[in-house]
Parts: structure tokens; C-alpha cells; sequence
């Protein structure tokens, strides 16, 4: 029996600035111990521009779970008494762990893509959405484990953000560069969840980021970097997942799967949380989608897809409702609908499989089937690449594109 590959469950440690809680279990002790000795060490290398030294700073976020992965401030100490191109940028150091040396790193992924969009005329509204890579120092040595380096200019996490009309207007971005990102240089991200939905602001005004590329993989093969993950791959951050990728027999990740994790990003927010930084009280809504097997995790949203509950959507996030309950509406008709088509030709095909036995021992040329309706329309596959229409890019585009009867920022 095939199972669901999860490639990295994270247990979080995320400070988002401090104030923001989270709904997964704190960093061991032992993950504490390691950030710590890191906070206050020095990095230095050589770029472009000369010799360069960093100070690793205050962990802001950590994971451990297959890949262990730690993100800290970090500040260049050569921007003075010498200018330096990194000067007036917040910037991160991430430090990655991972065992699996047959994927391609995020960071040559961020990187493809950014000079995908730079070389694409019309296409440079992307790199907005893009996180920005500022050093690749590839594999170090720290503290007697082998972890990988990368130096990447500074995004905050949606938490950081109250108005809602601004964090309307990051999801609708991230849905729009994940389109851009599978259509244009084909790459599909596989790992949307609260955390890697970030933000940055241009002139004040927010633009929200797609973060971390460590789980996507090419769905093009005409670009000439290596061969990746085989795009069949089912991956994620389960509390997040498409639930059908926590089953045993779903093989193949596809947009609509990263659209669900998109929704379940949205109603984690908006239901877990009174306003950004402040969870509801116990008893936390989902909680069993952070604690649960992933059987079991499959299991509870199948069961919150098939059968409608109202809600608990905070009153401070209640501009939010429209989009969710549209959301929810699809994935329950289009799953609904695809169980019961599934249903409908099992028992199709067994009744014909019994019906060839009865014609094989009877000798019989003619097989009746006159029981089943064979009509032509019921013999049209469903088409669980989008759940038979519910979910495309065009239509969940079409709903994001407004908020609360306003129209939002469209990129492209
Ligand atoms: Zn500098």
C-alpha cells in the first residue's frame, strides 16, 4: 500500500515579532539550546562586493520534522564604515537542515524564478511576490551539524498584519503569484500554510510574498536546471494539507490541492484567532488537524467537507466570511459530487463484471445490463483535476478579486 508522503511536519517556535502565538507545540529544549548558541554568532564570507560579515540575531522562527530549519535576524556588519548594497535592508540568515539531497534547494528555485520574471517582458509585477535571496553560503558547519545557508532579505509574517482589508489583499496575492508561478516558469509550491504567507511592504503599501520553495517542485520540464521532486509527489505542512493527500491512495499533487491549503490557511486565521496575535480561548477550533495522525487528520476534514458546521468565524475577521463559505461550498459539491460519481462506477463495473460471469457461464452473447443507466452523460469522467470545475485558479480568482465589495489590488 502506497502512503501519503509528509515531508516535513513542523513544530513551530514562531515569535512573529513577538506577540504572535502559535498553534503548534514549542521548540524542544534541545532546538532552544542550539538557536541560542547561534544568536550572536559571526558569519563572514566573500560575495561580489568583498569580504562580508553578519551577526546572527534573535531566532524568529524554527522546525523540526525531517528537516530541521531555523530563521534569525541577522545584520551586516559591513555596510559600515564602507557602503554595501545589503545597507537599509532587514535582512535573515536560514539555516536548513535536510536529509534529502536529491531536491533542489529552495533558494536556486526563488532564484530561477526571479530571473524568470527579470527576462519576461510584462511579467515583472512577480519578483513583488517573490522572496529575494541575498547570499547562497551552501553547506556550513555549525556546531558539528551540516546545514545550509542562505542570507535572504526580510519578510513578516500575515500575523503582523490587523487590518483586514490588507490581509484580504495578501491571500489574494499569494493566489495570484501561485497561478504566475505554475503557469509561467512551472513551479508548483506545495507547501502553502500561515507560515510561508508573508508580506512586504513597497511605498507603504503591502504586497504579499510567497515564502520558501523547499517542497516545490517543476511541473515543466523545458527548464534547465535539474530534475527535482517528481511533481507526483504529495507533500506539505499537515495541519494545511488538501485532505485528499492524506490518503493513501492520492498520488498526484495538483493547484487545486495548494487552493485547499490556501482556504485552510484563511480559516485557521480567521477562526483560531480574535484578531492577529490573540487565539480564541480553548477549546481551539481544528485543534485536531495539528495534533491528529495523518489518517486521522484525513479523516476529521473529510468529515468538515462533507458535512457543513457553521463556521466559528472571529467578529474582527468577519469581512472573511463570504470568501470562506464560497470556498467551503465548492469543496463540499465538488467532493460530494466526485465521491458519489466514484461510487456510481464501482458499482457500475461490478454489476458488469457480474454480468460477464453470468454471460460467460450462460453462454449468453447478449449481456444485460438494462439495471445500470449507461447514458452518455453519466459515463463523463469526473475531472478531479479541478473537482469538476469547483476549483480553477480563473474561479477563485474571480471571488478573491473583491473583498467586502471592494475591489482588490490585481497584478498582473
Ligand atoms: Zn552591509
Amino acid at each position: 500500500m502506497k502512503t501519503a508522503r509528509v515531508e516535513r511536519v513542523k513544530t513551530t517556535r514562531s515569535r512573529h515579532g513577538g506577540k504572535q502565538p502559535c498553534l503548534r507545540p514549542a521548540a524542544s529544549s534541545a532546538q532552544k539550546e542550539y538557536l541560542n548558541y547561534d544568536e550572536g554568532q559571526y558569519v563572514t564570507f566573500d560575495d561580489l562586493e568583498g569580504p562580508r560579515t553578519v551577526l546572527v540575531g534573535e531566532t524568529l522562527f524554527s522546525s523540526d520534522g525531517g528537516t530541521f530549519v531555523a530563521v534569525a535576524e541577522c545584520t551586516c556588519l559591513s555596510c559600515e564604515p564602507t557602503w554595501c548594497s545589503w545597507a537599509g535592508k532587514d535582512v535573515v540568515v536560514k539555516c536548513h537542515n535536510t536529509m534529502d539531497h536529491t531536491r533542489i534547494p529552495g533558494e536556486y528555485l526563488i532564484d530561477f524564478v526571479r530571473e524568470y520574471a527579470e527576462d519576461s517582458s510584462g511579467e515583472e509585477w512577480a519578483l513583488a511576490h517573490l522572496p529575494l535571496v541575498l547570499e547562497k553560503l551552501g553547506n556550513r558547519d555549525f556546531r558539528g551539524r551540516l546545514m545550509r545557508i542562505t542570507i535572504y532579505e526580510r519578510l513578516y509574517p500575515i500575523s503582523d498584519l490587523v487590518d483586514p482589508r490588507e490581509i484580504a489583499q495578501v491571500f489574494y496575492d499569494i493566489l495570484q503569484i501561485h497561478q504566475w508561478l505554475f503557469d509561467h516558469p512551472g513551479i508548483l509550491h506545495r507547501d502553502i500554510n500561515l507560515d510561508n504567507i508573508m508580506f512586504r511592504r513597497i511605498d507603504g503599501d503591502v504586497y504579499g510574498v510567497l515564502n520558501d520553495f523547499d517542497l516545490a517542485c517543476r511541473v515543466n520540464p523545458s527548464w534547465n536546471l535539474e530534475d527535482g521532486p517528481s511533481p507526483n509527489g504529495c507533500t506539505g505542512t499537515k495541519p494545511f494539507m488538501a485532505h485528499d493527500l492524506l490518503s493513501t491512495d492520492q498520488k498526484r499533487h495538483m493547484p487545486r490541492h495548494d487552493m485547499e491549503s490556501l482556504f485552510y490557511a484563511m480559516l485557521i486565521l480567521i477562526c483560531c484567532y480574535q484578531r492577529p496575535g490573540l487565539m480564541v480561548a480553548e477549546p481551539m477550533p481544528f485543534l485536531n488537524w495539528f495534533n491528529g495522525t495523518e489518517c486521522e487528520v484525513h479523516d476529521a476534514k473529510l468529515d468538515f467537507i462533507l458535512r457543513p458546521i457553521n463556521l466559528p468565524v472571529q467578529p474582527h475577521f468577519c469581512g472573511f466570511r463570504a470568501w470562506i463559505r464560497e470556498l467551503y461550498s465548492w469543496l463540499h459539491r465538488g467532493h460530494t459530487e466526485g465521491r458519489q460519481h466514484d461510487d456510481l462506477c464501482e458499482c457500475r463495473d461490478r454489476v458488469d463484471t457480474n454480468v460477464d460471469q453470468d454471460t460467460e457461464d450462460s453462454n449468453n452473447s447478449t449481456s444485460d445490463t438494462e439495471d445500470v443507466d449507461d447514458s452518455e452523460e453519466e459515463n463523463v469522467p469526473f475531472n478531479w483535476y479541478t473537482l469538476n470545475g469547483e476549483f480553477s485558479y480563473e474561479r477563485m480568482k474571480f471571488l478573491m478579486s473583491f473583498f467586502q465589495a471592494r475591489e482588490l489590488e490585481t497584478r498582473s
